[in-house]
């Protein structure tokens, strides 16, 4: 799938690794619409691309993409729907990236930090049935579309690309939700890839080790840069170009589908 000239929907495309997904993207001269909470961080985000216009890559400058906000919180069916209206007012849908996510820590025993059961409903909600309501309105919209030619021939409608987690695979104690709503997101992935083969379309699935966003800034800057020592290599916590980049080489990698990918520098995380 060629990112120049097409349209991406992001969602929580206005911080961390979402933002970084969209700027590279952008970049590559894709439009790209910011799902995100109605707040002034996200429209901010798109007028600085805007502005700033695509910074070519490798010497090719992509023809004008644009970049817009949407206020959106993917747990809504009607505010998702109006986000992928925007985008496919701007053109053919064929890139979903699904970054919006919530980590709320919470043990099961102990007086400090008890996860309540409306907490874990909550991170369920968002992390995994809010993905799921997200690809399955885009994938209406995108199964809409004529099918695009892909680069070493064949022809394909576009990708969906989910965001789970290591923790959905070594999750650590006080993440029993937050490791549940990834391990959902890693576990839908083939059959929805399997599914939407049909259409044209295919699902994969990142799973981030340690990167540094916005939602690490809770940490301490020393425990940020310990855990960073613990990945054995790069040595450091994971940067959000490198998802970018990630995110990226699938959409233009056809042979990817179904697959739930590591993105973590080999680190295993203990309990
Ligand atoms: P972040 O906090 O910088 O960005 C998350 C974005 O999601 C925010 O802009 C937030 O407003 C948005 N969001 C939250 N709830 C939403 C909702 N209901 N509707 C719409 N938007 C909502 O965090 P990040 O690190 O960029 O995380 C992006 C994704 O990557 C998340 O799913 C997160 O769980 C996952 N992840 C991050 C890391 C990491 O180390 N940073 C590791 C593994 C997985």
């Amino acid at each position: 799938m060629e990112i120049e000239g097409s349209v991406a929907l992001i969602t929580g495309g206005a911080s961390g690794l979402g933002a970084a997904t969209a700027r590279r993207l952008f970049d590559a001269g894709a439009s790209v619409v910011l799902a995100d909470l109605g707040s002034s961080a996200g429209a901010a985000y798109a007028d600085e691309l805007n502005a700033a216009g695509p910074q070519s890559l490798a010497g090719h400058q992509p023809a004008a993409p644009k970049a817009v906000f949407i206020p959106a919180d993917v747990t809504s069916e009607e505010q998702v729907q109006a986000a992928v209206d925007a985008a496919v007012g701007l053109g053919p849908l064929r890139i979903v990236v699904n970054c919006a996510g919530i980590a709320t820590p919470g043990k099961v025993l102990g007086r400090d930090g008890v996860l309540p059961l409306e907490t874990f409903q909550r991170v369920i909600q968002i992390n995994l049935v809010g993905t799921f309501n997200v690809v399955r309105l885009a994938a209406a919209a995108m199964a809409a579309t004529e099918p695009a030619a892909t680069g070493l021939g064949g022809e394909e409608r576009g990708v969906i690309i989910n965001t789970a987690s290591v923790a959905a695979f070594d999750g650590q104690i006080g993440q029993p939700a937050y490791a549940a709503s990834k391990g959902g997101v890693a576990a839908m992935t083939l059959p929805l890839a399997r599914e939407l083969a049909r259409s044209l379309i295919r699902v994969v699935t990142i799973a981030p080790g340690l990167f540094e966003t916005p939602m690490m800034a809770g940490l301490p800057q020393d425990a940020q840069e310990s855990l960073g020592r613990q990945v054995p290599h790069p040595s450091r916590l994971g940067r959000p170009a490198e998802y970018a980049n990630l995110a990226a080489h699938i959409v233009e990698n056809a042979m990817l589908n179904g697959e739930t990918i590591r993105l973590d520098g080999a680190i295993r995380m203990g309990p």
